[in-house]
């Protein structure tokens, strides 16, 4: 019988770990880190083995978000220990360089130093990994996507009109490579007065929902703009480790759960 025309070659795959799931954004500063590094805690939290890739080589933010710092140790001849942040074995280029050199690399530096944090660490037994990837949808991160074994990837906007465009452009591009997306996150929706209670919704609320149902992809939660979540990413200290019975820390868990 004839046989169905083979499938598009995919990237080789990680030994030892079962899904790469990307957290994308069509721009940057709408929480993408904050989210990552939550998310993989909240993952952690319910019992998963869990490591976090910060593929951001322009803007590391993984160390600081853990708290982290000092250099990864050498395994054998070229395998880097991953750093462990509250039980998250943790891998950036903001452990290796100063972040001032990786600000000039130019593309194919950015894309070989990707791959070597992907596959020249030693990752060991991972239920899941979760790959802080670059902002933007340019070619860096469509290389990114395309080298890279991703399970899937899940989409972070603010509820703004220009975030959200962005956030198309970034389902677009895993569309395109044929890749899964897992879900569209509204970050910095509504926010709670700390003093009378009152809820604003200073990014406008509802149209991560409202796009993702357009686009046809999954919405998977809100998380709310609290100067807890700012303050405790600053520290080095992330919510869901230190506060997870507060509702902004549930959100990133109830984000989690539907991965
Ligand atoms: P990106 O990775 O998309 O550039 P970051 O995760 O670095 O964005 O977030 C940008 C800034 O916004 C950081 O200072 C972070 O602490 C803050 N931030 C992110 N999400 C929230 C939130 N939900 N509430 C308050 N501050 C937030």
């Amino acid at each position: 019988a004839q046989r169905a025309a083979a499938a598009p070659p995919r990237a080789q795959a990680v030994p030892g770990v079962k899904r790469i799931v990307a957290v994308a954004s069509g721009k940057g500063g709408v929480g993408k880190s904050t989210l990552s590094c939550n998310l993989a805690l909240a993952l952690r939290l319910q019992g998963l083995a869990v490591g976090l890739l910060d593929a951001d080589i322009y803007g590391p933010s993984a160390p600081k978000l853990f708290g982290l710092s000092g250099k990864p140790r050498l395994v054998g001849e070229r395998m880097l220990e991953p750093l462990d942040g509250y039980g998250v074995k943790v891998m950036s280029i903001g452990f290796l360089v100063e972040e001032s050199s990786a600000m000039i690399w130019r593309g194919p530096m950015v894309t070989s130093a990707i791959q070597q944090l992907l596959r020249e660490v030693a990752w060991g037994e991972l239920d899941v990994l979760i790959v802080d990837m670059p902002p933007g949808t340019g070619d860096a991160q469509l290389t990114m996507a395309q080298s890279t074994p991703l399970t899937g990837a899940v989409i972070v906007s603010t509820p703004q009109d220009l975030a959200l465009i962005d956030a198309r452009r970034g389902v677009a591009m895993f569309q395109k490579v044929e890749i899964p997306i897992l879900g569209v996150v509204e970050n910095m929706a509504s926010f709670a007065c700390p003093h009378c209670g009152t809820v604003s919704n200073i990014f406008g609320h509802g149209g991560a929902r409202r796009e993702a149902e357009k686009l046809g992809v999954p919405f998977l939660g809100e998380i709310p703009l609290q100067m807890e979540i700012r303050e405790t990413s600053d520290a080095g200290r992330p919510v869901v480790v230190t506060d997870p019975g507060t509702a902004h820390a549930r959100a990133f868990m109830d984000v989690a759960q539907k991965l």
